[in-house]
């Protein structure tokens, strides 16, 4: 039911709920309060705290008249008290407030006691008479915006919840049963207007349960895949022929992962795994093996990147070691265009293409494979869920291989990946040293470049990293600027070249061969460059603006150089230097250790700010909260799984309100760029 029809609210306040997400009545009995005020245990006037927010129970004595303030600002007083001290009351633009006060009744009033020990105040307190705290002692505080109170969303909540004539219960009852969770009516009813904390409890149990039982299966069926058949069962392949054409050795850690990904593509079960290792531990590598043994097992692969540069270099890279082994790639991406893209959909249509790499441009619908048997995407964190379903979709139950050089913490990976397998590789390739990594203010920039001047001198390169385009904010170096007035005349007489995301796909494939090939000394670049991108030849970078970016993302960037033998250094500046600032950099400075860094990025900067908020693709949890409520999150995604096996589309009546709220939940969710 539309909340328009709602008694109480007409087209204007419709409107105001409508900026808080709110248009029907489910809706509006699904907007939580974020915290409540207790009216239980009121002070007597002289025992109140000063200047902290709590209820004094006073009588009324006396009301004053209304007064009008220079600026046309009115104020109204009201004296009040008991038998420990006396209280007045100060309205300021409020007239309605202190009209409804009788006197000699006595109240509670919610606010801040100021004022002196003589003279003890409150202003623009809130009120509830002793009868109405009686019924609700606890006073739902709402997330608010302008002009809406959170008064006035307690009052519709009560008309909802009377007025709602049946609240359908979405879980199965042997759900609420086997948690011993509440029913949906009670939940709500206690969430808005709870008597005590236990109430708050247990609504809370349950609507957490409920909201990631639904993100679960949502989840579920965007993949839409869980318990089945893969469409592209295997042989067991030697890999010998694969690691004897190799230029090096493989690790050992390499061996062991391509091992285990062999041994879930025989399996009849499609293969849903994570690839973890640290920036240059050699994880494409790993990918070619598997694209190799579904080669020889007469199945098309394809490699998703996030970017056109890592899908150019990949698709290089990836030629060069699996071209002398037989097998034929192609490199689609969105600046792949006419005859060449006809031609190579062809390929791809035919089967004669054995290995797509490419952007989400794989995704698109003309994008058709003859037989696709394992599916790879690189630094997933990049995609969002549904890109990896639209992947998936390509064939019948392919199999999945996600890499990530971000560790990503247990309860974000099952949300993202449901119950997935996970490799390591915990071993760099031999010969690495670790990058020598400082972090300095932009006083130092000049000894800097000095110092980029004489490693350019000695033949190497650097990168140069700033955060935007354009002199958007303020004191930011945009990355324009800051080629043409920094890195140039400081870098007089060397070759320096302009990386951002809005130059043309082709003349970033210009830049970037430039620079690979030795024809650029120095590249200022935006973090287009963050991901995979690999010149060995490159021994410095320098990140401006340090403090705006995550540890992992740093490390990542760090990443960039220091992959091919000799010394690597990378240099943060910043001039905001806080002192959560300084210690985050500091500890950048000080580990080498991609897993450490994530930690403690975890654990400064919190969950939310993991992946940047948009960046993973999943709701927003109303009452959730996936670090706290991770053991819960465990439990729904069980329930999850045995409801989607017992009913894959759940369209059984009883599963019409689990479908309804699972679906709901992911009709916000966008594509990422
Ligand atoms: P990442 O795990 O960061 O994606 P890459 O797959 O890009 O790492 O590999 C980083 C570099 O290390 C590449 O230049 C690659 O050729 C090289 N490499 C990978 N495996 C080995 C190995 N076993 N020995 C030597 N070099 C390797
Ligand atoms: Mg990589």
């Amino acid at each position: 039911m539309d909340v328009r029809y709602l008694k109480g609210v007409g087209e204007k306040r419709a409107a105001q709920l409508a900026r808080l997400g709110i248009r029907t009545v489910e809706e509006l009995l699904g907007f939580y309060p974020r915290d409540y005020n207790d009216y239980s245990k009121p002070y007597a006037v002289a025992a109140a705290p000063f200047d902290v927010k709590c209820v004094v129970r006073a009588e009324v004595y006396e009301k004053g008249g209304m007064a009008r303030l220079p600026g046309g600002r009115q104020m109204l007083r009201v004296a009040a008290g008991d038998d420990t001290a006396s209280l007045t009351l100060t309205y300021f633009n409020n007239p309605y407030a202190p009209k409804k006060l009788e006197i000699g009744r006595t109240y509670l009033f919610f606010g801040k006691v100021g004022g002196v020990l003589a003279a003890r105040e409150m202003v623009n307190p809130e009120m509830l008479t002793e009868a109405a705290a009686a019924a609700t002692p606890l006073v739902p505080v709402y997330p608010l915006t302008e002009g809406v109170s959170s008064a006035y969303l307690a009052k519709c909540m009560r008309t909802a919840l009377a007025a709602a004539p049946v609240i359908d219960e979405p879980l199965p009852e042997a759900l609420l049963q086997k948690y011993r969770l509440c029913g949906k009516a009670e939940a709500l009813q206690k969430i808005h207007f709870p008597q005590d904390a236990g109430d708050i409890h247990a609504a809370r149990r349950r609507l957490i349960f409920e909201e990631l039982l639904a993100l679960q299966l949502g989840l579920l069926l965007l993949r839409g895949r869980e318990a089945a058949r893969t469409g592209a069962p295997m042989r067991p392949v030697s890999l010998e022929p694969f690691w004897a054409a190799l230029p090096f050795a493989p690790t050992n850690a390499q061996r062991r992962a391509a091992g285990e990904l062999l041994g879930d593509l025989t399996k009849k079960t499609p293969m849903n795994r994570l690839l973890q290792g640290d920036v240059g531990s050699g994880k494409t590598l790993v990918a070619a093996a598997g694209v190799y043994a579904a080669a020889q097992n007469g199945y098309q692969s394809v490699l998703m990147a996030p970017t056109e540069i890592l899908a150019a270099q990949h698709a290089e890279t990836l030629e060069r070691l699996l071209a002398p082994l037989g097998v034929r790639t192609a490199l689609l991406t969105g600046s792949v265009k006419g005859r060449a893209k006809k031609e190579l959909l062809r390929a791809v249509e035919s089967g004669e293409a054995q290995l797509v790499i490419g952007t989400h441009a794989v995704l698109g619908e003309g994008v058709r494979f003859a037989r696709l048997g394992f599916a790879v995407t690189d630094e997933q964190h990049r995609f969002g869920v549904r890109q990896r379903g639209q992947l998936a979709a390509k064939a019948d139950h392919p199999h999945l291989l996600v890499m990530s050089a971000t560790p990503i913490p247990r309860t974000l990976g099952l949300l993202m990946f449901g119950d997935l397998d996970i490799s390591v590789l915990d071993e760099l390739p031999p010969g690495r040293t670790p990058v020598k990594t400082y972090a300095v203010t932009g006083k130092k920039r000049a000894d800097l470049y000095g110092f980029l001047r004489r490693q350019i001198a000695a033949g190497r390169q650097a990168y140069l990293v700033c955060p935007v385009i354009d002199e958007g904010e303020s004191d930011m170096l945009a990355v324009t600027t800051y080629y043409s007035d920094v890195a140039q005349p400081l870098l007089a007489g060397c070759r320096v070249g302009l990386m951002h995301g809005r130059l043309k796909a082709a003349e970033k494939a210009a830049v970037m061969d430039d620079f690979k090939a030795g024809r650029l000394d120095a590249l200022v670049s935006t973090t287009v460059i963050e991901v995979g991108v690999d010149v060995p030849n490159a021994s410095c970078i320098v990140i401006e603006n340090a403090e705006r970016y995550g540890l992992s993302a740093l490390h990542q960037l760090r990443g960039r150089v220091g992959r091919g033998g000799g010394e690597a250094y990378c240099v943060l500046v910043s001039d905001h230097v806080t002192d959560a600032v300084k210690k985050r950099l500091s500890f950048l400075c000080h580990t080498n250790d991609g897993f450490a860094i994530a930690k403690f990025d975890l654990e400064t900067r919190g969950p939310g700010d993991f992946f940047g908020s948009r960046q993973h693709g999943l709701p927003t949890l109303r009452i959730a909260d996936l670090a706290a409520d991770s053991r819960v999150l465990y439990a729904a995604q069980q329930e999850a799984l045995a409801l989607i096996r017992d009913d894959p589309a759940l369209r059984a009546p009883e599963h019409a309100g689990l479908r309804e709220l699972a679906e709901g939940l992911f009709d916000g969710e966008t594509a990422l760029n």
